[in-house]
């Protein structure tokens, strides 16, 4: 973690100085970017899509970029609107009202799109759900948000357990099916027949727009509640972190059944009206290349576990494609290692820059923008108009290069609104002013926040508090480490000792010459006491769907304790 900054690369970026833009800052500024500053009432739906269709030099660009193995598709803002206004037309004949709850679960699709945007666009509360989940997890989901209408396949609705959920009285079916009840209704059919004009309800910034249920990596996923706000803080990082300009193509790899396939797949690249590459279909290396390549990508959003297979799949196969077009490269939900900036760096000629946020934040908080300078292992420094600080158990903060909670003062625009009918749950997460995220991390002397874990994570041994991100960090740049999950395990001496999971590249055989091996690489290349006592290779590390390393599964495999809620276990 002790490498060198990587300075920014030279560029018109949005924004220029954003130590700057700090000075005397208000939200309320970005707020005059949007038409309902004369109006009074909003709609997220009409910001993001409906005001581009509306104008002449901007309704024909291609809004919508589908590619799937079997299918491509271009849809253009004009006609996401139409479609929208048309499925908006269906809900509202099926007596959908202003904050009821519309769920969608099925894959990403223009059809999931169309849908997506009727359910805000008539006031209601739309709650996507990633399409592998199974019967347990779309249960508990539907159940907990008492949903009214579910939009979903023939095929996914096997999965739904219908006579345990009174709530709900529809169903739109997309895709044939020999359902015959008018509790279903038919996609294509009622498309066919909506009119392609809407009146939008008009609704108050406070009203709700989005019910995320959290990724399951730390417990029993939550309902997280978004309101119509959020919008403001979608546009801002759209324009300094994301560095959209009018002729951007963007790519976020992120499905909308988790918080950054919304913020970020939907309403941050639409709202700045750039034309936006939605991928269906699974990931490999080549595919994700080629999507670059062939669409011209030129703004890239990822994660480190899809990094981290490009990094494995080796630097060799990058030269098979022209990414030519890309120009900006970001990364969220999991620390990303040092290791990877390399990479990038010497296989895509770019940086990777990172940036740190929650379901429950809405939108990016600490980020490093495309002018700063990158220290590779650091999540950057918080955004104008977010205070962020490390502080302890008390809400006293703590100064610079001690490790403690990471806290972020009350008050941002994203900023969930509740706990999905858990007001207790909402409450705890604050000391004061502080919003508490439950991940531990330090500040260095020039502002920039390091990651150290979340603070179930935090391994303590031998009076050593050591986070599970380093270590797993340094395992990956051993070449025959391709993943690595580490956790804390409970041992008389030392409280607990650190084990490593690790899965290895192609070509390397387990023995346990190579674990002494790795084990020595860690010692020499962080310390002594962050080395692992244990290193298993398994086939796998278990992560959630949203491609985080679930370490607490680790935990109760390696202790033979029951596992909790798994139900976003990837497969
Ligand atoms: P649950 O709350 O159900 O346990 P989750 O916290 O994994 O699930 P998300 O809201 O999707 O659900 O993830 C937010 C968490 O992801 C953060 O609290 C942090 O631990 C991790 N994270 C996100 N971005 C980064 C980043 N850039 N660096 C380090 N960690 C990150
Ligand atoms: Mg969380």
């Amino acid at each position: 973690m002790d490498m060198q900054p990587i300075p920014a690369r030279e560029g018109n970026h949005n924004l220029p100085n954003y130590e700057k833009k700090r000075e005397n800052f208000s939200w309320e500024e970005v707020k005059k970017n949007f038409s309902w500053h004369q109006t009074g009432k909003v709609n997220i739906a009409y910001e993001t899509i409906d005001r581009h269709a509306e104008n002449p030099d901007k309704k024909d660009q291609v809004a919508l970029l589908y590619s799937a193995p079997d299918r491509e598709e271009r849809l253009t803002f004009e006609q996401l609107k139409n479609k929208s206004n048309q499925f908006a037309n269906i809900l509202k004949d099926q007596g959908v009202q202003k904050g009821d709850r519309v769920f969608l679960f099925m894959p990403r699709s223009p059809e999931f799109y169309a849908s997506f945007f009727g359910i805000l666009k008539v006031g209601a509360i739309a709650g996507p759900l990633f399409e592998a989940f199974m019967e347990q997890a779309v249960r508990d989901r539907l159940e907990d948000s008492e949903a009214s209408v579910l939009i979903t396949t023939p095929e996914l609705l096997e999965r739904v357990p219908e006579d345990e959920l009174p709530n709900l009285k529809k169903v739109v079916l997309v895709g044939d099916s020999d359902k015959q009840s008018d509790r279903y209704v038919d996609y294509y059919v009622e498309m066919e027949k909506a009119s392609i004009h809407f009146d939008i309800e008009w609704v108050d910034l406070e009203d709700g727009m989005l019910l995320h249920y959290t990724s399951g990596s730390t417990g029993k996923p939550k309902g997280v509640y978004h309101v119509h706000n959020a919008m403001i803080q979608h546009y801002a990082t759209g324009d300094w972190v994301i560095d959209l300009k009018e002729d951007d193509i963007y790519w976020c790899t992120a499905d909308p059944g988790w918080v950054t396939g919304t913020s970020y797949g939907i309403f941050a690249p639409w709202l700045h009206g750039v034309t936006n590459v939605i991928r269906g279909g699974r990931f490999t290396p080549e595919s994700w290349y080629e999507t670059i390549d062939k669409n011209n990508v030129t703004v890239w959003y990822s994660a480190p576990t899809a990094f981290r297979k490009l990094v494995s799949a080796g630097e060799k196969i990058v030269k098979n494609y022209d990414l030519s077009s890309l120009r900006h490269v970001m990364s969220v939900g999991e620390p990303l290692n040092p290791e990877v900036i390399t990479w990038g760096v010497n296989a895509l000629g770019l940086r990777i820059h990172d940036t740190w946020w929650m379901t429950e934040t809405g939108a990016m908080m600490i980020v490093n923008y495309p002018v700063m300078d990158i220290r590779p292992g650091s999540m950057g420094k918080p955004l104008p108009g977010v205070e962020a600080a490390i502080i302890d158990n008390e809400g006293n903060e703590l100064p610079p290069n001690q490790m403690g909670n990471l806290a972020l003062k009350k008050g941002w625009p994203s900023m969930m609104r509740a706990i999905w009918k858990n007001p207790g749950k909402y409450e705890s997460y604050f000391i004061n002013d502080w919003y508490v995220s439950g991940d531990s991390a330090y500040k260095d002397e020039d502002g920039y926040f390091w990651f150290q874990g979340r603070l179930d994570d935090v391994i303590n041994t031998s009076g050593e508090r050591v986070g599970p991100f380093e270590v797993e960090s340094k395992l990956i740049e051993h070449p025959a480490v391709a993943e690595a999950g580490v956790i804390g395990k409970p041992d008389p001496e030392r409280g607990e000792i650190i084990k490593a999971f690790i899965t290895l590249n192609e070509g390397y055989k387990n023995s346990d010459d190579l674990l002494e091996e790795i084990r020595l690489f860690v010692k020499k290349g962080l310390s002594a006491h962050a080395a692992p006592r244990e290193i298993e290779v398994t086939k796998t590390i278990p992560k959630t769907r949203s491609g985080k390393i679930m370490r607490r599964l680790l935990k109760s495999w390696e202790l033979g304790l029951p596992t909790g809620d798994t139900s976003t276990l990837e497969e």
